[in-house]
């Protein structure tokens, strides 16, 4: 009796965040991903990958909606659309966890990016999952990015065009000014789970997650050095939104696998995805706060 009384406020605690992140599962949606092949911006199998996203999203208790938008490229104007999926709270804040979708065209590889962006595709499904089953006070917003990847040669202005476009969008209608924090993944999935300590996140936040990951005795996949990466978190970054990006940029020998044809599913495991989805789980619940 009495233990079944000191039970309770146990309970209530851990099912206001039900169910919890499967690694295994975020990898089964990363090979379903990535079994639409070649998908960049603009392709018949990224649409059909946005239609296979969009199927999943809707079986939750989420809002999905759309940002498209034509994007002026080195190969010409090409169709592209970020999915938003938001989860409602009531306390008027929002935390976003975004990464992308696209694969880079590679001529002449058949470059089908397990890990990018295979991984963060089957990540933000599973954390959508999770986050369904959950109650919170902020909203929590997950975003699809399209057309993180360049056409050729990275610049500026080529690459980054769904977070560009959708940091632009939310500045306007007033939403960039509400988020609390943005945790962009990329490359998550990688066996020898390693991720960079970048330079262009916000300290505070990047610091946040680090500490969390050090308490959870995960420190060991989150390194101590890194340098300014850009990323889709950069868009946000530059409107002063507390943002961060949680990349592993060692991916191979000397990241020998990045961009080649050799970024296939057997390179991932389950137990990087998972050790990345409790972290932020355990993020997302500290900054309910
Ligand atoms: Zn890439």
């Amino acid at each position: 009796m009495h233990c079944k009384k000191a039970l309770i406020p146990l309970l209530l605690a851990v099912s206001a965040w039900g169910a919890s992140f499967s690694g295994a599962e975020a990898l089964e949606y990363t090979r379903k991903a990535v079994a639409f092949g070649q998908r960049p911006a603009g392709s018949a199998a990224n649409r059909q990958l946005q239609a296979y996203i969009e199927v999943q999203l809707k079986q939750l208790r989420c809002q999905v909606t759309f940002d498209a938008f034509t994007a002026t490229t080195p190969t010409g104007a090409v169709s592209m659309r970020n999915i938003i999926a938001r989860f409602p709270g009531s306390g008027g804040r929002v935390v976003v966890l975004s990464g992308h979708f696209d694969s880079k065209p590679i001529p002449g590889v058949n470059f089908l990016g397990a890990n990018d962006s295979g991984s963060s595709t089957g990540f933000l499904l599973e954390m959508a999952r999770v986050i369904n089953s959950t109650t919170h006070s902020n909203d929590i917003v997950l975003v699809f990015f399209d057309g993180e990847e360049a056409f050729g040669e990275w610049s500026d202005t080529n690459g980054v065009y769904g977070s560009r476009h959708l940091a632009k969008k939310w500045s306007e209608d007033g939403t960039l000014a509400r988020i609390k924090a943005l945790i962009n993944v990329d490359m998550i999935g990688d066996k020898d789970l390693d991720i960079l300590y970048d330079q262009n996140s916000t300290p505070s936040l990047r610091k946040l997650v680090w500490q969390t990951a050090d308490d959870m005795g995960y420190g060991k996949y989150f390194l101590r050095d890194g340098f300014p990466i850009e990323d889709d978190h950069m868009p946000f970054v530059a409107l002063g939104v507390n943002a961060l990006d949680l990349i592993d940029f060692d991916y191979g020998p000397r990241n020998s696998l990045w961009h080649t044809a050799t970024d296939t599913l057997d390179k991932l495991s389950a137990h990087s995805l998972e050790v990345v989805g409790n972290v932020l789980v355990a993020v997302l619940r500290k900054l309910e706060s």
